[in-house]
């Protein structure tokens, strides 16, 4: 082999080496990790559809929302996350105080969600909404006597009233809705007598005060939209049956409106795609995914414009609390303290 040759052999070597090297480089920026809380069924058709539209390819783990938020936590700077989508705004709060998250400043994003279900700062943003109305078993409740929350504690709901515990953030974000409304006096007092009104020491999550309903053990319950359209449409004759035997009141139409929460999303503090973390925000804040993602989950777009499933227009549409729910981030603790103070377990 001649001098010259061996040199642009040489040469040749670099330079497949370092297109592989670029290559290599290119596949690994070319994706974006996700940590979920929702199930999976919800949410991966349309990272899929992400994908099949930008060529960014998605890695998804799914997890329970509060571990996931220990796992980012603990991986600190070294987390492999670029992106948090987990319930309720008093816990994408709670990500965000933890430093586990950072802004994204995106035109698209500010438009495309109402300021009440973004942070001020852009931390996070809703992706779907989810409200939080009284439910009532219709053959013994005339939904005329119902009002608003303050009214679950009046006497004719005496021994009546079911709701899950404390513990449970969405509970925690209805009665900071309910501090920033009225003020921490007058929730107090709304707490005792809704502890008073029990028919039953709290117990399981929304679906059961639902169940407690169809089943006689209670009258009133307070539960999240999507739980009774997950029961309707279960496919399941038990739980259908029971989900049939309750009506939802949409409470507080003529003052603050139905308190509402959100699923929502955010890029971490980690991220090291954040340029494709945000041009996944940015999908899921469109139209088309967003239609898509209410028809799926049984939950409310983010964008008043677009339908939700008819199942819950059947429900009838309402007055949503207006609040910005970075609010129900700032009480909880308040929140929190109020309960424990009224005895609610
Ligand atoms: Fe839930």
């Amino acid at each position: 082999m001649s001098k010259n040759r061996l040199k642009y052999t040489a040469l040749l070597l670099v330079a497949v080496n370092l297109l592989l090297v670029a290559c290599t480089e290119q596949k690994k920026t070319d994706e974006v990790n996700v940590y979920s809380s929702r199930k999976e069924a919800l949410i991966k058709p349309a990272l899929e559809q992400f994908t099949a539209a930008t060529g960014i390819k998605v890695n998804l783990v799914t997890g329970k929302d509060d571990a996931l938020i220990e796992r980012l936590k603990a991986e600190g700077a070294a987390s492999p996350a670029d992106v948090l989508i987990t319930v309720d705004a008093g816990r994408l709060y709670r990500a965000k105080s933890f430093g586990l998250t950072q802004a994204i400043e995106s035109t698209e994003l500010s438009q495309n969600i109402p300021s009440s279900f973004r942070d001020p700062e852009n931390h996070w943003f809703g992706l779907s909404l989810r409200a939080r109305p009284i439910m009532y078993a219709k053959d013994r409740v005339n939904p005329t006597n119902l009002k608003n929350y303050a009214s679950l504690t009046e006497n004719q709901w005496l021994g009546k009233v079911c709701i899950r515990s404390s513990g449970n953030i969405y509970n925690q974000s209805l009665v900071a809705s309910m501090i920033a409304s009225i003020g921490v006096k007058s929730v107090e007092t709304w707490a005792k007598g809704m502890v008073n009104n029990f028919a039953r020491k709290p117990v399981g999550g929304d679906r059961d005060q639902i169940k407690a309903l169809a089943s006689g053990q209670c009258d009133v319950a307070v539960a999240n939209t999507y739980y009774l359209f997950g029961m309707l449409q279960s496919g399941d004759p038990e739980q259908v049956e029971a989900a049939e035997k309750v009506g939802v009141f949409f409470p507080n139409q003529t003052d603050r409106g139905t308190h509402v929460n959100v699923s929502g999303i955010a890029v971490t503090k980690a991220a090291k795609n954040k340029n494709h973390a945000q041009q996944l925000l940015e999908f899921l804040s469109r139209d088309e995914t967003q239609s898509w993602y209410a028809q799926i989950n049984g939950e409310y777009p983010v964008k008043a414009h677009i339908e939700p499933h008819p199942l819950l227009a059947t429900w009838g549409s309402f007055k949503k609390d207006s609040l910005n729910l970075s609010k129900l981030g700032e009480l909880n603790s308040e929140a929190v303290k109020i309960m424990d103070r009224a005895g609610w377990p």
